[in-house]
């Protein structure tokens, strides 16, 4: 093959290496490969300001994204700023007044990404701590019921079995690296409770039973007179 020759094949291969590269990666706001992030999600994700619009059953577009399944993030995702932003976000939005809850997932606040937020009562100050790829490898065969809401099933509690032991994988957003951790107690229910959103599964399909509770629909009801839940005129799903 002459140098000329072989330079047209290098540039050709390189072409069709940058086209599949483009195809592969989608929507790339940040010169990085590997973002597959949708234009609805890169909506989400950069539109948002601390505390995020957050989905609930009862309406109909929420609930396509609540019933989906939800992805990995990608290596390059991972190290991107909307994944750090969701993560702040996702604790903000779960520890603001109007939500008070002990954990949220991505797909709540309309993202079908794997990402959960859990108070670990199994720790010292009870953080709220952020997960991301999360996912239950073992449950142990010990069940026990106990009593769960939800915080996209408004003015409802159940009474759920869950085991009460789990090992988690994950990737760890502090050391940016993959781990495992066995996970037992109340803390245990918070995860598998956020980890069934990722799998558009949601409590009141493994409840025994599910009542109104009205204490909650009370505090929600003043919440949402002060215009709390309302969606944002730029959501992209109508
Ligand atoms: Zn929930």
């Amino acid at each position: 093959m002459s140098y000329k020759s072989l330079i047209a094949v290098i540039v050709l291969v390189a072409a069709v290496i940058s086209c599949k590269s483009n195809t592969n990666t989608g929507t790339n706001n940040n010169g990085q490969t590997g973002i597959t992030f949708t234009p609805e999600e890169l909506m989400i994700l950069n539109q948002s300001d601390s505390v995020m619009y957050l989905t609930v059953i009862g309406d109909k577009s929420d609930s396509i994204i609540l019933r989906k399944t939800s992805r990995d993030f990608t290596e390059h995702e991972l190290q991107s700023k909307e994944f750090q932003t969701l993560a702040r976000n996702l604790l903000a939005t779960v520890q603001d007044p109007s939500q008070d809850g002990v954990g949220i997932s991505a797909p709540q606040v309309g993202l079908n990404l794997r990402m959960i937020a859990v108070m670990r009562y199994d720790k010292e100050d009870k953080p709220i701590e952020p997960y991301a790829n999360i996912h239950i490898t073992d449950y142990s065969q010990n069940i026990k019921s106990g009593p769960e809401g939800c915080l996209s099933v408004p003015n409802y509690r159940g009474i759920v079995p869950r085991s009460d032991s789990i090992i988690v994988s994950y990737y760890d957003i502090n050391s940016k690296t993959s781990k495992t951790d066995t996970i037992g107690g109340y803390t245990a229910i918070i995860f598998q409770h956020e980890t069934d959103h990722l799998e558009g599964i949601l409590y009141i399909d493994r409840a025994d039973s599910v009542f109104f509770n009205q204490k909650w629909a009370d505090e929600r009801k003043l919440f949402e007179q002060q215009g709390a839940y309302t969606k944002p005129a730029w959501w992209p799903y109508k």
